[in-house]
C-alpha cells in the first residue's frame, strides 16, 4: 500500500505511554462495576473488532449526563518514540485517508462527515466504553466516537492470525471506520434499539450484519484508495486474509456455535468485503436487507 502518499490526519491521539490499570472500573452509569476478569470474559464472547463489547449486553455507557466513567486524562499526547514513529505515521495517514473518502462519499450523500477520533494506546486506555486493552483487539466506541487502536495488535495479526502486510492492517482501521459511519448514518442507533427487544440468538444474527456491514464499507474505502493507485497488487489479497483470518470460525476454531457467532464467518467476511471493493458504493453495503448474509 502506498501510504506514504496519503493525507495524515490531525485525529490521532497518541496515548501510548499513558496507560493506567483496568481493574473494577465502572463501565456503565448505574453504579455497576465489573473486575477485570468478567471484563475480559465478556470481551472475548464479543469477539475481536466489536463495536462495542458492552453494548451487545446493554452496558453501554453512552457519556450520558451522571456517567461514572472517568474522563481520559487530558494531557497532551506522549511523544512518539522514533521506533513507533512507523506504526504512527501509517495509522495518521491511513486515518486521514479514511477521511477523504468518506467526506467526499457523505457530500454525495447531502450531507457532511464528522470524522472520529483515533486513539492510540499501549496496554490499557480508558474509553468511554470502558477499559481498551490489548487483549480486546481494536474497537470503535460510539459513546466518545473515537477507535481505539493497540498496534501491538497489528503483530498480532501478523502472527497469531496469519495475516501480515500493511493493507491488513488498514482493513482494521477502515472497518473500524466503518462503525463510525454506521454511527453517521444512525444504523447503530437502529441496531441498539432493535437488539433490545430481541433474544441472545436473534441479537447474534443482528451483531453479524452490522459487523459484516463495517466490512463491506471497509470495501468501499479500499475501491477508492485502489482507483487512486494507493494499493499495491497484492494488497487486495492481504486485506481478504485479515478478513477471513478475524472470522468467528477461524477465532474460536469451530468451538463457538454459529447462533453465537457476533461478526461473521471467514467466507461471509470475505464476500461482504469483496463487495465493497467491487462496488465502492455504500448502499450496496446494506447487510440488513439481505436475505442471506
Ligand atoms: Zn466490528
Amino acid at each position: 500500500m502506498r501510504w506514504g502518499d496519503m493525507r495524515p490526519s490531525d485525529n490521532v491521539e497518541d496515548r501510548r505511554g499513558e496507560g493506567g490499570g483496568g481493574r473494577g472500573f465502572p463501565i456503565g452509569g448505574g453504579g455497576m462495576r465489573l473486575g477485570g476478569g468478567a471484563l475480559i470474559l465478556i470481551v472475548v464472547v464479543s469477539l475481536l473488532f466489536g463495536v462495542n463489547p458492552m453494548s451487545f449486553l446493554g452496558m453501554v455507557d453512552t457519556g450520558a449526563p451522571g456517567s461514572s466513567v472517568p474522563a481520559p486524562p487530558t494531557r497532551p499526547a506522549a511523544p512518539a518514540n522514533a521506533k513507533d514513529d512507523a506504526s504512527l505515521a501509517f495509522v495518521q495517514r491511513t486515518l486521514g485517508d479514511t477521511e477523504d473518502v468518506w467526506s467526499a462519499l457523505f457530500k454525495n450523500m447531502g450531507s457532511r462527515y464528522d470524522a472520529p477520533r483515533l486513539v492510540l494506546f499501549a496496554g490499557s486506555y480508558p474509553s468511554a466504553c470502558g477499559m481498551a486493552d490489548t487483549a480486546a483487539g481494536p474497537f470503535y466506541c460510539p459513546g466518545d466516537r473515537k477507535v481505539y487502536l493497540d498496534t501491538a495488535f497489528f503483530g498480532e495479526l501478523a502472527r497469531r492470525f496469519g495475516a501480515p502486510g500493511d493493507f491488513a492492517q488498514a482493513y482494521v482501521i477502515a472497518h473500524e471506520i466503518g462503525h463510525h459511519v454506521q454511527n453517521e448514518l444512525g444504523t447503530m442507533r437502529e441496531y441498539d434499539q432493535a437488539a433490545g427487544r430481541m433474544d441472545a440468538r436473534q441479537r447474534n444474527a443482528l451483531s453479524v450484519r452490522l459487523e459484516l456491514q463495517a466490512d463491506c464499507y471497509a470495501g468501499v474505502w479500499g475501491y477508492y484508495a485502489a482507483r487512486r493507485n494507493l494499493l499495491d497488487p497484492n494488497d487486495v489479497d492481504e486485506g481478504l486474509r485479515a478478513a477471513a483470518a478475524v472470522g468467528d470460525d477461524m477465532i474460536t476454531k469451530g468451538r463457538v456455535a454459529p447462533d453465537a457467532f457476533t461478526h461473521g464467518t471467514a467466507a461471509q467476511r470475505t464476500r461482504w468485503f469483496k463487495q465493497g471493493l467491487a462496488t465502492g458504493d455504500p448502499r450496496s453495503c446494506n447487510t440488513f436487507a439481505a436475505r442471506d448474509v
